[in-house]
C-alpha cells in the first residue's frame, strides 16, 4: 500500500510510515469508523419501514371506519324508510276480544283506540260497511264489518298475504 502522508509504498501491515513517519494505523481505524457509521446509517432507514407500517395501520383503520360509517348510514336509511304509520297505535288482541256483535262503530274505536280505515261500502246494500284496524307490529289487520252502524262480523286477517288467521 501507499502511504496517505508521503504517497511512498510501505508494507501492508506497517502502524507508521517508515518514511514521514504518518500513523497508518490511526487511518485504518478512522476509516473503520466511517463504515461503522455508513452501516448503522442504512440499518437506520428501519423508522422509514416504521412510518410505512403506521401509513398502513391508518389506512386500515380508516377502511373499517369508512365501512362501520357507510354500514350505520344505510341501517339508519333502512329505518326511515319504514312506513310512518308504524308510529300508529298497536290493536292489541286483548282490545280484539272486547268488540262485540251489535257495538256501534263510535264504541269499537273506543275500544280499538283509534279510527279504522274505511274499505268497503256494500255496492247493493248501502247500510253495509267495512272497517279495517292495521296492526302493524303483528302484521295483521282487525276487520270489522258494520251494518246498520252495528257490528255484524269481526274477524283477523294477516296484513300482507290477506288471508284469514
Ligand atoms: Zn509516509
Amino acid at each position: 500500500m501507499y502511504c496517505k502522508s508521503c504517497g511512498l509504498e510501505i508494507d501492508n501491515n506497517s502502524r507508521y510510515c517508515i518514511f514521514c513517519g504518518h500513523n497508518i494505523y490511526e487511518e485504518k481505524i478512522k476509516q473503520q469508523k466511517v463504515l461503522a457509521e455508513e452501516r448503522t446509517y442504512l440499518t437506520s432507514s428501519e423508522p422509514m419501514n416504521q412510518q410505512d407500517k403506521r401509513r398502513i395501520a391508518v389506512f386500515i383503520a380508516f377502511i373499517i371506519f369508512f365501512v362501520i360509517a357507510v354500514c350505520s348510514v344505510a341501517y339508519i336509511s333502512s329505518v326511515d324508510q319504514k312506513p310512518q304509520e308504524m308510529e300508529k297505535p298497536i290493536w292489541s288482541t286483548d282490545r280484539y276480544e272486547k268488540v262485540y256483535i251489535g257495538m256501534s262503530y263510535k264504541e269499537v274505536c273506543d275500544v280499538l283506540q283509534g279510527d279504522g280505515n274505511l274499505i268497503v261500502v256494500g255496492e247493493n246494500d248501502l247500510s253495509v260497511k267495512i272497517y279495517h284496524w292495521n296492526d302493524y307490529k303483528l302484521n295483521r289487520i282487525i276487520e270489522i264489518t258494520f251494518q246498520f252502524d252495528k257490528v255484524m262480523s269481526k274477524r283477523i286477517i294477516s296484513f300482507h298475504q290477506n288471508k284469514p288467521f
